[in-house]
């Protein structure tokens, strides 16, 4: 029954609610799938086939007598960087060794308490750092599209390469995913999938292994906007074991899909048309700027003058906050260790052979910034740029109501072509950060497809805790952009 694996979310519900199939049958075309498939695109690190099964057999009870919740019987991927109780979580990397946690993340466990059911954990980059999955400990993800007739493997993106992978194959009806500077996004436009980074705070961080505690933010991948908001909507929501949760009330992100636009003011920042911007990435822009406009929103030129800034200012923050995260991974609590001579020597062969050259890399960059001597210089400014930043969003937001820009500077690259060049890597996140720098909610959505037949993405940026308006924009530029095409299935 492959044809359920290609359902969106919306159908597979409705599906299973008229009980034209079942949630046993649905997960078992997706463990089919992935069996085929995950050979080939690496995206999932653990399936939990026989959880899932179990699951969806009583996902099926529950259905039948009548006790169905909003997700029941949705088989979903979770990223590997959330905890999910007895199934081994590995963030990516060598050093959690076989751990496998005691407790479940508060927005999985949210997720199983609406009904869905897990297939298994996603591939990522290493602890979330990188943009193209290739900083995984667990081998690089591959994306199902393809250039042109090439079989050249592309990144998914990253760093939920797995997640947006798995998605765009229909591996999973949806996946969870978490957003630092654009892991959300980024993979989402180079495999034409739609993600959303709400707003800081909007979902708990609690059981999600951290990268960069002030920036780090959950949010769902999945296959229409319609879809992203229905996961987004049992993923978040106030959370007393996360202090930095937000206490306010959940909208219904669902119905803001279906409201009007026209009226709206939508910004367009001048400082997001960067040197050596493909014209591919300009046309798509354009595009999406007439779609809006014929949408009746009006279109407002915006300045966010410190952009420029922001890409620098992040690359201090995130390796900064990464550098205190990861000092607990030490050999000695859990997690891998490489025993030496003593203690010092346990943990710097246990830190040395477990993490991957970029996590060192942060790591390093991170303990520099934040030195005494230095901490003023790198650490203080970026933190000041990161106000700069946040008001200039508050500028704009007084005058516009969403704010629109491509979401990445190009689609997706080959896997190798980057990985020797960190600043060319860290380029792709130019349009990203800003969000993550200012907490603000956005998304991304597939709008087209560049001449070697790749997706190219738009982003919608919104004021904090108006993920509505970002989800109104968001399904009228989906609607008007009719892409439907979906990656080739080469590998069956
Ligand atoms: N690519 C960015 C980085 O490497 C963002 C990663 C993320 O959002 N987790 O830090």
């Amino acid at each position: 029954m492959s044809e359920l694996t290609s359902l969106t979310l919306a159908s597979a519900l409705d599906g299973m609610a008229q009980k034209r199939f079942s949630s046993a049958e649905v997960t078992d075309a997706f463990l089919a799938a992935i069996e085929k498939a995950n050979p080939h695109l690496n995206a999932y690190v653990v399936v939990t086939a026989e959880q899932a099964r179990a699951a969806a057999k009583a996902s099926d009870a529950r259905r039948a007598k009548g006790s169905a919740g909003p997700l029941e019987g949705a088989p979903l991927g979770i990223k590997d960087l959330f905890c999910t109780e007895g199934v081994r979580t590995t963030a990516g990397s060598n050093i959690l060794g076989e751990f496998s946690p005691t407790y479940e993340s508060t927005v999985t466990s949210q997720l199983w308490r609406d009904g869905a059911l897990m297939l298994g954990k996603l591939n990522m980059d290493e602890f979330a750092m990188g943009s193209s999955n290739e900083t995984s400990a667990f081998g690089a993800v591959v994306s199902p599209w393809r250039r042109g007739n090439q079989d050249a493997k592309l990144t998914p993106g990253g760093s939920s390469g797995g997640s947006a992978s798995a998605v765009a194959a229909d591996l999973c009806l949806g996946a969870t995913a978490t957003d630092t500077g654009g892991s959300i996004r980024q993979p989402a436009a180079f495999t034409g999938t739609v993600g959303i980074k709400p707003t800081y705070g909007r979902c708990s961080r609690w059981g999600i292994v951290a990268f960069a505690s002030s920036l780090d933010q959950a949010g769902p991948i999945a296959k229409t906007v319609e879809d992203a908001a229905t996961l987004l909507q049992s993923m978040a929501g106030h959370d007393a074991k996360d202090s930095t949760s937000l206490p306010n009330a959940l909208p219904d992100f669902r119905a803001a899909c279906s409201r009007s636009i026209k009226g709206m003011t939508i910004g367009v920042p001048e400082e997001y048309r960067v040197d050596g911007m493909p014209e591919e990435i300009e046309k798509l822009w354009a595009q999406g700027i007439e779609w809006a406009k014929a949408a009746g929103a009006k279109i407002k030129k915006i300045s966010l003058k410190h952009t420029k800034y922001a890409l620098p200012a992040y690359y201090i923050v995130a390796p900064a906050e990464a550098s205190s995260n990861l000092a607990r991974y030490d050999g000695m609590r859990y997690g891998a260790r490489a025993a030496g001579r003593d203690l010092n020597a346990t943990y710097e062969q246990t830190r040395a052979r477990g993490f991957g050259a970029e996590v060192q890399r942060r790591i390093l960059i991170g303990t520099y910034v934040l030195s005494a001597g230095y901490y003023d210089a790198y650490y203080l400014r970026a933190q000041k740029v990161r106000q700069r930043i946040a008001q200039d969003f508050r500028d704009a937001f007084a005058e516009v109501d969403a704010i629109l820009t491509p979401a990445t500077p190009s689609a997706a690259f080959a896997l190798g072509e980057k990985s020797g060049d960190p600043v060319a890597m860290y380029l792709n996140d130019i349009f990203t950060v800003t969000a993550n720098l200012a907490g603000l909610p956005a998304l991304a959505l597939p709008a087209a497809l560049d001449a070697q037949g790749l997706p190219l993405g738009l982003q919608v940026i919104g004021k904090a805790l108006d993920e509505e308006s970002v989800f109104a924009v968001s399904a009228a530029l989906e609607k008007a952009a009719g892409f439907s095409v979906r990656a080739r299935k080469w590998w069956l």
